[in-house]
């Protein structure tokens, strides 16, 4: 059981809760205290999460579509009956808001099972014939999925992967982020609870390095399914490339906000100081501001105004607007890329530093100016609250700043001119491009990025296509004289 929070950090293998001889300690980003001493797994427990997996696979696969949907609504309904604990610990476990988690995170957590139980029902297509024998497309399960999750919204990104990968009828193993890893272990509970058999859901809980790594290379894994950050991923790509397995990656950003003059500027300075949320750990973040330089004055008055009455501190308390960041290692490379721009000659129009007042892993709220388009601020991924400004006279300009990156997670255009709209956003290279909004996402859409910010797409028919073995059964109609 941890130390601060009643969740047992154990692993969970084959429908039971297994020790290691090893832990690692996972602590608070609001106040540092120790939640837990978590189970620390290694190659071991990786092999034994997978031979649960596999055994359990040949009678889950087996299963109707409508049981297996029945099953993933009852985890649904689980997680509605707890929300209220499941956002009280990821808030404590990793610093975000619990206002977000309470109406917007943990109601989405049951949504991704909902929406995937729902879906499986819809994904057939019709059959076509080839000179009178017909096509059936089937989507087969394919069989042992390891998932690979990052830390800035556990469980929300966790299940994005498990309730597709379930509803396909797969079986999962698990393995969470080192710095967050309490809800998933809450969720095998409630998984357990709702009827899924033994050994569908495993949950491996470790570094990265030493049970994630020995997960992803064991050659028993039919899929790998991974968010988190682009050096991972490399990893992660080579061990698939070693087996041949199919691997989804979804991965950073540095998303463009481009802002046309001729737009509505009160919007458009609300959607930039959104950019803060969760502490900038975001990775759809649009944090490159790229402003017409006619209104980049107005824009930067109106939005420090409104950046400097965002309240900072406590992520429980209702009124806070912006937490803590995850961890002291996080927060020293936020603040490692800051010194580096400020000494390069980038302004702090407001920010710039920890919050030192608030002390613990609190940092300001930062807008860096006087950027160079090639600078390391501009072209790498903070995840941090830091957004730069830079300035276009021309929308030529505009679309090269804003594809000058190696990454094309997501981009968001602010204008009121609907053919200027439909041109940029015609050039843009992102997965997912929002005009005059921010965040907004149905999960019947493709999400995934473009360039160095993934591989592959995830949501509604993309996620089954990723979890299954498509297969087209060929029929020779009745009576058939094959030559
Ligand atoms: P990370 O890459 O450090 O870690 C992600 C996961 O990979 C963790 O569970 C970690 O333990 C595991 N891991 C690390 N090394 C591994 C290895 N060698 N083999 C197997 N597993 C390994 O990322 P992070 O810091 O946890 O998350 C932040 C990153 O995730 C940012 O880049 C962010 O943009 C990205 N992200 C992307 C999306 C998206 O949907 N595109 C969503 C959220 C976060």
């Amino acid at each position: 059981m941890a130390a601060g929070v009643a969740v047992d950090t154990r692993h969970w293998i084959g429908g039971r809760r297994v020790a290691s001889a090893r832990t690692f300690p996972d602590h608070s980003p609001i106040d540092s205290s120790l939640l837990a001493e978590v189970a620390r797994g290694g190659a071991e427990e990786a092999a034994a999460a997978v031979t649960a997996a596999l055994a359990a696979f040949p009678a889950w696969a087996a299963t109707s579509r409508e049981d297996r949907a029945r099953v993933l609504h009852a985890i649904a309904d689980g997680v509605e009956k707890r929300i209220e604990e499941l956002a009280a610990v990821e808030t404590a476990d990793n610093g975000a808001l619990l206002r977000s988690h309470l109406r917007g995170v943990m109601p989405r957590v049951a949504q991704n099972f909902r929406f995937f139980a729902d879906w499986l029902l819809t994904i057939d297509r019709d059959d076509f014939e080839t000179r009178g024998h017909s096509n059936h497309i089937s989507w087969d399960p394919a069989g042992v999925c390891a998932l690979i999750t990052p830390w800035n919204a556990p469980l929300m990104l966790a299940t994005w992967k498990i309730a597709p990968a379930l509803a396909a009828g797969n079986t999962v193993v698990l393995k969470p982020a080192e710095w967050s890893p309490l809800t998933a272990s809450l969720l095998a509970d409630i998984a357990a609870a709702a009827g899924l058999p033994a050994g569908v859901l495993n949950v491996v809980q470790g570094y990265g390095e030493e049970v994630g790594a020995a997960l992803v290379s064991d050659p028993r894994v039919a899929r790998i399914g991974f968010t988190g950050s682009v050096p991972t991923a490399r990893h992660i790509a080579g061990a698939a490339a070693a087996n041949l397995v199919p691997v989804s990656l979804e991965l950073g950003g540095k998303s463009p906000l481009l802002v046309f003059a001729d737009c509505d500027l009160d919007l458009a300075v609300e959607l930039a100081v959104e950019q803060y949320d969760n502490a900038g750990q975001v990775c759809l973040a649009g944090t490159r501001l790229l402003v017409e330089s006619s209104v980049a004055e107005e824009f930067t008055r109106r939005f420090v105004a409104r950046a400097s009455a965002l309240r900072q501190g406590d992520p429980r308390e209702e009124a806070t607007d912006i937490g803590p960041n995850i961890h002291p290692e996080h927060l020293a490379r936020v603040d490692g890329f800051v010194r580096r721009a400020l000494a390069a000659g980038a302004r702090a129009v407001i920010g710039g530093g920890p919050h030192s007042e608030l002390g613990g892993l609190y940092y300001r709220p930062t807008l860096l100016t006087d950027v160079a388009p090639d600078a390391e601020i501009v072209t790498e991924e903070v995840f941090g609250p830091v957004l730069t400004l830079q300035t276009f006279d021309t929308e030529e300009e505009a679309v090269a700043l804003a594809n000058s990156t190696r990454f094309g997670l997501a981009a968001t255009v602010v204008t009121s001119d609907v053919a200027r709209a439909d041109r940029v956003t015609g050039q843009l290279v992102a997965g997912t491009v929002w005009v005059n909004c921010f965040f907004v996402r149905d999960l019947r859409a493709p999400f995934g990025g473009a360039r160095q910010s993934g591989v592959g797409r995830e949501g509604g028919d993309w996620s089954f296509d990723f979890y299954c073995d498509i297969k087209n059964t060929v029929t020779a109609p009745k009576g058939w004289q094959h030559r």
